[in-house]
């Protein structure tokens, strides 16, 4: 079997489900430019635990974790069914590794797994696993969690990170009505870029000292280490591909990164 690219995608604002601009007119290209996974194994941002969880209930409900949103944002439901097996699976690919990672049957899908599947996917019709990031930890162990899973790449599963490039919330209210790109924005997704071209992961797995603006574009990592997981998922061979790289209200970068395409 073919193996599968894996992806990172910044989720954006939950208002990107509803809302096809760009960043999701990209997503929904790339749902239908890749080869039609048997099932999606997705990390989001927004669930976060000590240890690693996944998700391995049959009909995952739809998780509305978010606030203070328009009312058509809380009626969407994302009915993709679930996939025990391939949580099964990637529990014991894990265990292998020396990661003690234990199976939730009631967790849904929060809206960083299901805004940018219901339009890469809009039938939802392929399966979905999430798995949880350990915000305790750092870039390298979701890199390794990453590494452990891969073989599920070559089996039809899409490994995919929902996180964001840069994600300081503070500067995004602060800056939102006023969205021209903000330096130190493009000063780290630009360093980033430059980085995961030229195939560094030593380098990106020690951003928080490298790169320029770590602490303003992460205050918290939650939302970067998807990313670690795409790319040790893909390996460090693995051809890159941004196919996104908006930013939203000037500090959000958007990038959607493909790693494998060739
Ligand atoms: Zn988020």
């Amino acid at each position: 079997m073919e193996r599968l690219p894996t992806v990172f995608i910044s989720h954006g604002s939950p208002m990107h489900a509803l809302d096809r601009g760009a960043a999701a007119h990209a997503w929904e290209q790339l749902g239908q430019a890749l080869p039609p996974p048997k099932a999606v194994l997705v990390m989001s941002a927004h669930w976060e635990t000590r240890q690693p969880m996944l998700t391995g209930a049959e009909k995952p409900e739809t998780i509305h974790d978010f606030s203070g949103f328009p009312e058509a944002l809380y009626r969407i439901q994302y009915p993709a069914p679930g996939d025990a097996g391939l949580a099964q699976r990637a529990r014991k690919l894990l265990a292998d590794a020396g990661f003690g990672a234990t199976i939730d049957n009631t967790r849904g899908l929060d809206h960083g797994a299901w805004s940018p599947l219901l339009h890469m996917y809009p039938q939802a019709n392929v399966p979905v696993v999430q798995l949880s990031v350990q915000p305790a930890l750092d870039a390298r162990h979701h890199y390794e969690l990453g590494r452990a899973l891969a073989p599920l790449a070559g089996e039809g599963v899409l490994l995919l990170g929902s996180g964001h490039m840069t994600h300081n919330l503070r500067d995004w209210m602060l800056n939102m009505h006023q969205p021209q790109p903000v330096a130190y924005a493009i000063e780290f997704q630009s360093w980033v870029g430059q980085r995961i071209k030229l195939h560094e992961h030593e380098a990106l797995l020690d951003y928080r000292n490298q790169a320029p603006h770590a602490l303003r574009a992460h205050p918290t990592d939650e939302h970067f280490l998807p990313l670690f997981f795409a790319l040790g998922a893909a390996g460090q061979n693995a051809q890159p591909q941004r196919i996104y790289d908006g930013i939203d209200g000037g500090v959000l970068a958007m990038d959607a990164w493909v790693f494998g395409a060739g």
